[in-house]
């Protein structure tokens, strides 16, 4: 029987003094080891308390909170507050490259870029085009299912990550997506204002396709999709192969 699993009350003193801290000191490295992160940080936090008594344990506690902050704030992108560049390529290795990462579904990954954006820049201001960018993140981050994530590519592209989704439904999250950003509300920001996105959907199975695979294809589709004159969402057809328009969009028009 390792320390891990040792009926620990009955062994352990519980007032306190060294003896006690070095029990509960090796127990949280065991745990430690074996990644049980959440049981070794609170033998820790005994061993903390048996020798530095509760002004101890507060202090450790703020530096757990600070750090989950920092943590917290280093995923995040400084202008939109969502997800940034490096939080999404660690989502991306974790999710494709590991087999079961992704349930059986698959897993899809767009890439959302505005139309036209520099000619909102040019016309309303770089500061306005910013404001423009942070509720272009809350439209599509209110549009998003719980398991499905946004992150900021660069400039004004966005990833949507989709993990155990086929690639119908994540065709259809998309095409929500686009038709919530064409039907906002964004005259509230500037008279006669419209925002549109064109999106590029690839979906793929895991370690075969990998990350780069992914992002790859997503961005090629995405290229198709501003070609076919933008504000539409592109993807494979799981049958010809070929790229098509999803939604409304896909009967009218056609990709060069
Ligand atoms: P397209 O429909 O082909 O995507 O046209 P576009 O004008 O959106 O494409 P282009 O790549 O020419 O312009 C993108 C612009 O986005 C240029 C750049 O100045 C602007 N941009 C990138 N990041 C930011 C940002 O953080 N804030 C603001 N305001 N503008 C940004
Ligand atoms: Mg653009
Ligand atoms: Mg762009």
């Amino acid at each position: 029987m390792t320390m891990l699993d040792a009926p620990r009350r009955e062994h352990v003193p519980s007032t306190p003094g060294p003896a006690g801290a070095a029990w509960h000191t090796a127990a949280a490295e065991e745990l430690a080891a074996a990644g049980r992160w959440e049981q070794a940080y609170q033998h820790l936090r005994t061993a903390v308390g048996l020798l530095n008594g509760r002004s101890g344990v507060d202090e450790l506690d703020r530096l757990r909170r600070e750090h989950a902050e920092a943590r917290e704030q280093s995923r995040r992108d400084s202008l939109t507050a969502t997800y940034n560049r490096r939080y999404l390529d660690e989502r991306l290795v974790a999710l494709v490259g590991q087999p079961g990462g992704i349930g059986a579904g698959g897993i899809a990954v767009a890439l959302l870029d505005v139309d036209h954006f520099k000619q909102i820049n040019d016309t309303y201001g770089h500061p306005f085009g910013d404001r423009v960018l942070q509720r272009l993140v809350a439209v599509v981050d209110s549009s998003l299912p719980e398991d499905a994530f946004c992150a900021r590519y660069g400039g004004e592209e966005f990833a949507i990550v989709m993990p155990g989704y086929d690639r119908h439904e994540a065709v259809r999250v998309c095409e929500t997506v686009r038709e919530r950003v064409d039907g906002h509300l964004w005259q509230e920001l500037a008279p006669g204002l419209r925002v549109t996105v064109s999106i590029g959907v690839a979906h793929g199975f895991g370690p075969v396709t990998g990350p780069d695979g992914l992002v790859g294809s997503a961005d090629r589709l995405l290229y198709a999709a501003k070609h076919s004159g933008r504000n539409a969402v592109a993807f494979h057809d799981a049958h010809t192969g070929h790229a098509r328009l999803a939604g409304p969009a896909g009967g009218r028009r056609s990709i060069p």
